[in-house]
């Protein structure tokens, strides 16, 4: 039992610490993030826009929620919402766990956590994803991961961030080639953010945790977490989140200059879609 563990809020100090959240703090940050746009294209937008139509459909032995279960991951799917929309979509990809819990009750309109939907998240975050069918290594071990400040550098205009070192050098050096054809679309996500993000799929497919870890990493499982990122091209909208993205000048250009390593590649054994947008960074190899 991981219980305890987020209770005990890291000595080391938490970014953006909500001890006493201050409504100008977050509206400075929500004006901060330039633009919503970009997020919602990738959130929302491309959801179903898969390069695999197939890892949408239901499975026999896919694993579905409960209606108990649908009701709580709903709640939270909600709450979470909510939060994002109170802390700004920059702030709300690096949140830590307990700086959220301490934010929704510090926000009438994001509201306390529930204990069910806590115990579900914890469930959700612990839980072994294999036994619904994701197989990729775990990156972050604990539900209550905190992002220093300090690691991260904000990028213009994208309303995300990269950590400093390998992830923001490799980022620099295909804009050095690309100039601004070439955008972030997603960067740091901590446990918070792909908690959302996951369930944001779950409920599109009415409680089907399988097809939604087919599309995207369960939390703790996503290198967005350590060093990854995605880039898209400038203009190309929702479509930088299918295979079409694989077929602009601007792949293949990154692809030859080897710049490109694709994480997921076609058919991988993670049992997750092909991602041509996803930048590897971090790698064991
Ligand atoms: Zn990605």
């Amino acid at each position: 039992m991981k219980r305890r563990e987020f209770l005990d809020i890291s000595k080391t100090g938490i970014i953006l610490s909500a001890a006493a959240p201050s409504l100008h703090a977050f509206d400075a940050l929500l004006q901060e993030d330039e633009d919503q746009t970009l997020h919602l294209i990738h959130e929302e937008a491309c959801a179903d826009a898969l390069v695999d139509k197939s890892i949408l459909e239901p499975r026999e032995d896919d694993i579905i929620a409960t209606a108990k279960e649908y009701k709580v991951l709903y709640s939270l799917y909600q709450r979470l919402r909510r939060l994002q929309r109170t802390v700004g979509h920059a702030h709300f990809n690096v949140l830590n766990f307990d700086t959220a819990i301490k934010t929704a009750r510090w926000y009438k309109r994001v509201g306390p956590f529930t204990k069910a939907e806590i115990d579900y998240f914890e469930e959700l975050f612990y839980e072994s994803a294999q036994s619904y069918g994701f197989f990729g290594e775990k990156v972050i071990v604990s539900m209550t991961n905190s992002i220093q400040k300090r690691e991260l550098i904000k990028i213009r205009r994208s309303g995300h961030y990269l950590f400093k070192g390998d992830s923001f050098n490799k980022y620099k050096e295909i804009r050095k080639v690309m100039g601004n054809k070439v955008i972030l679309t997603s960067g740091v996500r901590n446990i918070v953010k792909q908690t959302y993000l996951f369930l944001n799929k779950v409920v599109r497919t009415k409680g089907n945790l399988s097809i939604a870890s087919r599309s995207l990493a369960p939390a703790g499982y996503s290198y967005h977490g350590i060093s990854d990122f995605d880039i898209g091209k400038v203009g190309f909208g929702a479509r930088n989140f299918t295979a079409d993205f694989a077929r602009t000048k601007e792949f293949k250009s990154l692809t030859k200059m080897g710049y490109i390593k694709i994480r997921y590649p076609k058919n991988n054994p993670f049992g997750v879609r092909y991602e041509p947008w996803h930048i590897k960074v971090y790698s064991d190899a």
